[in-house]
């Protein structure tokens, strides 16, 4: 097996080694240049590698290429066209030009632009992203050579998720380098930064899926009562994994390795039917490129499979819900972590001054952060009772919070404490070493080792904007930083003074206790933290003047780009709780009503017939739930209308931020009030009658 994967492993990839086979040597150089030091590229070097690219796709079986982009719907958009070019005699050549490769344009009008559109042409280019690599995918409609792109208005303002990213990485690199070069490590030349997300998601049975129009339309469950038995038992994470998962599991990774996706770990999540995937850690903009396929190829194996992969946040209530955890770290191009502290930080200065700088980062733009981690199904998870909360917080472990308090109290931080040995209490079993800080499961914003994981990350969101917004906050402190220091006399005094200064204005930030607890929302707000329970409610963030200056400082977005977001977040919020609510709507009118009168009848005609056959006989079963599931089915009646009525209402809002708060204030509200008489008489009626699959179905016979 080991072997056989490092045959298949990038296969699929027109990857570094596969160019440096197949480009005459100039212009592997040249391109080269390109990818890692950002030169621009020659016309005449990409007309050679796109012959080189077309050339092997076509021995892979490639009939079609695609620019593949990254619009702000969050998913992947891609148009197909065949290399064939007619020639005379009625033949054809399979061709590609450079120009073909490096410029694309898909009409931008049917993208979400969130106004970009009514101020500037509909016109949109697609852009050759030579940092990460091409790749071939295949389905039924054959191999298509996929080339990732950005993807930007006419004038140039990004109608995608890559291009802030990669906007941001440039930023980030280039305030830490300027840190870097104060310290003296003259070598540095450029700085990325490395991200490693940790997907969850459900798997559940096609068949059963396909019964449930709330799953087909909205991807989560809008009704279910809890079966008997739900997570209590802990015996789902990490248990052994079931046969047909296995199977669906072992094909992902191969699809994945394949597409030089580093797959890595594997196992079963919290909830039942709930799993997880990580692959290494790669650079932001590979990272987020392959998460996308990761998430596009479980649905795609699933499928094969027999089953569906939910991505939704909160796909089922009353069991955890998914997320992804995003590890973000620093390197300098001679790979050196940026944020490693070694064994003894008390003497790592410039490890001290980085996470002093994402100390502030993150305090000073903590609904931002907030925000760029929204999606309308990941308020079930923030805010709701479940991981991780809405206040966003940073875990730095008792190790580093010993050195900020030294820091703190005497400006000076002159010991570390150590994790030492681990005493098992048994010979046999080897003596191991322990970390300095055990690890905390809920916080937020959680420094583990040697790099931050932000868990309030949605799992069926594109990772692009998380890191994009964590890039342009820690670059702008970092060059607000570099400013001080490149004009101080004496270096390491004032190194000294500013980590003293900002840990100590910041440390409101950390917090190392349980995030879940009441107790901590009480003291967070205290300490003036935001706690922003909706993505409604994080949406300004955007677009306060502070972010936008902020942004446009660091050349990542400038206000018109933010605007549009704001605008397309709204509209998206507004989008996703008209289609639920409308899908409880036609479910409750479709299928429960009818399913509960059915019951009712049959109840009804069993006193009937029981009364004509013994008189005397006692029907006081058949009464009581007769009496009890015709007033729920009233109650649901009188739901439904009250929830018709929000979403016509709805309808006359003004687009934006006033029809995404009355979806949030009043539709959403109405949408619960539905679900409870339902998911009560789901309890009670026949289990034959009931028109859809339920939660023990559903999550418990994969
Ligand atoms: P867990 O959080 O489950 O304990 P790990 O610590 O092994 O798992 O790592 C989780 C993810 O973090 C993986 O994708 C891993 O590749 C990534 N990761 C590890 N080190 C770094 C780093 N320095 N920078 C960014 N991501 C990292
Ligand atoms: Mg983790």
């Amino acid at each position: 097996m080991a072997e056989k994967l490092t045959d298949i492993f990038g296969i699929d990839v027109f990857d570094e080694s596969t160019m440096a086979e197949r480009l005459p040597k100039k212009t592997f150089a040249a391109l080269k240049k390109t990818i890692e030091n950002g030169e621009d590229l020659d016309p005449q070097v990409a007309d050679v590698v796109a012959n080189a690219m077309k050339d092997w796709a076509i021995e892979r079986g490639a009939t079609h290429y695609t620019h593949w982009f990254q619009p702000m719907t969050g998913i992947t958009a891609e148009k197909h066209d065949s290399f064939i070019t007619p020639v005379s005699g009625g033949k054809i050549l399979m061709e590609f030009s450079g120009k073909e490769l490096i410029k694309g344009e898909p009409d931008a009008s049917s993208f979400p632009s969130g106004g970009l559109r009514a101020t500037f042409e509909a016109r949109g280019y697609t852009a050759w992203d030579c940092t990460s690599p091409a790749f071939l995918r295949e389905d039924a409609a054959g191999v298509t050579l996929c080339i990732p792109t950005a993807f930007c208005s006419y004038t140039g303002e990004a109608l995608d998720k890559k291009t802030p990213l990669l906007r941001s990485m440039e930023a980030l690199s280039k305030q830490a380098t300027r840190i870097v070069h104060l310290f003296g490590d003259k070598e540095v030349t450029q700085v990325t930064c490395s991200v490693g997300p940790e997907q969850e998601y459900f798997l559940i049975d096609k068949a059963k899926y396909l019964q449930r129009d709330d799953l087909i339309f909205t991807g989560r469950t809008l009704f279910g009562a809890m079966p008997p038995k739900g997570q209590e038992m802990d015996d789902h994470y990490f248990g052994s994994i079931k046969e047909r998962i296995a199977s669906f599991m072992k094909e992902l990774n191969t699809e994945l390795w394949k597409l030089g996706v580093l797959a890595k770990t594997q196992h079963n999540e919290v909830a039942p039917a709930q799993h997880e995937l990580a692959p290494i850690y790669a650079t932001a903009n590979i990272a987020s490129d392959h998460n996308q396929l990761v998430m596009e190829c479980m649905k795609k194996v699933a499928n094969r499979h027999g089953l569906t992969c939910l991505l939704h946040e909160k796909p089922f209530a009353g069991v955890n819900g998914s997320g992804k955890h995003n590890n973000w770290s620093i390197v300098t191009n001679t790979g050196k972590n940026l944020l490693d502290p070694g064994k003894t930080p008390h003497e790592n200065i410039q490890f001290l001054l980085f996470l002093s700088a994402v100390l502030k980062a993150v305090d000073e733009n903590a609904a931002l952060l907030r925000m760029s981690a929204s999606v309308p199904g990941n308020d079930h998870r923030l805010g709701a009772n479940e991981a991780p909360p809405a206040i966003i917080s940073v875990f730095v472990g008792e190790q580093l919070e010993d050195v900020l308090a030294q820091l703190i109290e005497t400006g000076e931080a002159t010991r570390s404490k150590q994790g030492g040995k681990l005493n098992i209490g048994v010979h046999t079993l080897p003596e191991l070493k322990k970390d300095a800080t055990d690890r905390n499961r809920t916080s937020p914003f959680a420094f583990t080792g040697n790099k931050f994981e932000f868990r309030m990350v949605a799992s069926s969101m594109s990772i692009a904007g998380v890191n994009t917004t964590l890039n342009t906050i820690v670059a702008d402190v970092l060059g607000e930083m570099a400013d001080e220091l490149e004009k101080a006399e004496d270096f390491d005094l004032a190194v000294h003074d500013l980590i003293k200064k900002t840990v100590t204005e910041h440390q409101r930030i950390v917090f190392n206790g349980n995030g879940y607890s009441d107790a901590w929302v009480e003291e967070a707000e205290r300490r003036g933290l935001p706690n922003l329970k909706s993505m409604v409610d994080a949406i300004p963030a955007l677009i306060d003047e502070k972010t936008i200056t902020m942004f446009e400082r660091q050349h990542v977005l400038n206000g018109v780009e933010l605007h549009s977001r704001a605008e397309i977040n709204y509209e998206l919020y507004s989008k996703a709780i008209n289609i639920e609510a409308k899908t409880m709507i036609d479910m409750v009118s479709k299928k429960y009503i009818p399913a509960v009168i059915r019951y009712t009848k049959s109840l009804a005609d069993s006193i009937n017939a029981v009364k004509a056959a013994v008189p005397e006989a006692d029907i006081s079963v058949q009464a009581e739930l007769l009496t009890k599931s015709s007033m729920l089915l009233a109650s649901a009646k009188a739901a439904l209308k009250k929830l018709q009525e929000c979403v016509a209402e709805a309808a006359a809002k003004e687009e934006g931020k006033e029809a995404a708060v009355y979806f949030k204030d009043v539709v959403f509200p109405a949408m619960g009030e539905l679900r409870a008489p339902i998911d009560e008489l789901e309890l009670i009626v026949d289990k034959e009658l009931w028109p859809v699959p339920t939660y023990g179905d559903l999550l418990f016979e994969v």
